[in-house]
């Protein structure tokens, strides 16, 4: 079981905390213009999106070029370059008016080290960013099977795939075997995190009942960051075209 508060908390102790604060509401404000997450106020913006985010910052922490695949409004993309200011990072995601915003936030913000990135993952993983990063992120893109065709193309020999998950994380492992194998990708590190939500609503305006109650809920929520080495080249055949994808199969 990792506390990543204990790291988060003295982060957010010095001066990072302004930036961080800045950076959800910005995020705010562009998911008022648009719509880039279902998460709308600045209290959920902070937990379900910053908070959640800061689990990675140790993952990332001094690698040289990091990748956020399907980042949508930028997470947990946004908060790690926010925080690791030596790492370039890659915003990657499909949808041209989020990846717009993305790059919008970034610059307001004065984040340098963020190249927002208008692309799909199986495409991009065939042609100029395969094997050009030493981490891959990703929350929230799709179950791991598909998750780990579209992201460890991308990752560089001697990297790290670093999945952020839910409570079927096991389960979704179980699935991805046949196509992780393919990959020569073996067992991953899983980590537990935990998320005490105290501890951040110095970060949001003091939240109402409702909120109250599904922060709680998603506090106590299950999380499981799966991180997985890649020693050898991804095989040729790979990443395959998304309707292969899609269809299951290896
Ligand atoms: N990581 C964010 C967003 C998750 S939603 C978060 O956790 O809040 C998934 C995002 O992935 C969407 O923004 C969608 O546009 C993008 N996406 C879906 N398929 C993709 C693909 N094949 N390549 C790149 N991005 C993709």
């Amino acid at each position: 079981m990792t506390d990543f508060l204990t790291d988060a908390l003295t982060l957010l102790a010095d001066e990072s905390a302004p930036l961080l604060s800045r950076l959800a509401m910005c995020t705010e404000e562009t998911a008022a213009r648009m719509n880039i997450t279902s998460r709308k106020t600045l209290c959920e913006i902070v937990f379900y999106h910053v908070a959640d985010s800061l689990s990675l910052v140790g993952d990332v922490r001094g690698a040289r070029r990091v990748c956020d695949v399907g980042t949508g409004g930028g997470f947990p993309g946004l908060v790690l370059a926010a925080l690791c200011p030596d790492t370039q990072f890659t915003l990657m995601d499909a949808t041209q008016k989020k990846v717009a915003a993305i790059a919008k936030t970034a610059e307001t913000l004065g984040l340098k080290n963020v190249r927002a990135l208008c692309a799909r993952a199986e495409e991009a993983g065939r042609a100029a960013e395969r094997e050009q990063y030493d981490v891959v992120v990703s929350r929230a893109l799709a179950a791991l099977p598909m998750l780990s065709e579209l992201c460890l193309p991308l990752v560089r020999v001697g990297g790290k795939f670093v999945a952020m998950k839910g409570p079927r994380a096991a389960e979704e492992l179980c699935e991805a075997r046949p196509i992780l194998a393919k990959f020569f990708v073996g067992e991953p590190v899983v980590r537990r995190e935990v998320l005490s939500g105290a501890d951040f609503l110095s970060l949001a305006h003091a939240p109402n009942e409702e909120e109250r109650a599904a922060l709680e809920s998603f506090c106590a929520m299950e999380r499981l960051t799966l991180i997985f080495d890649k020693k050898r080249p991804t095989p040729p055949k790979y990443p395959r075209p998304f309707s292969k994808i899609a269809r299951g199969g290896v």
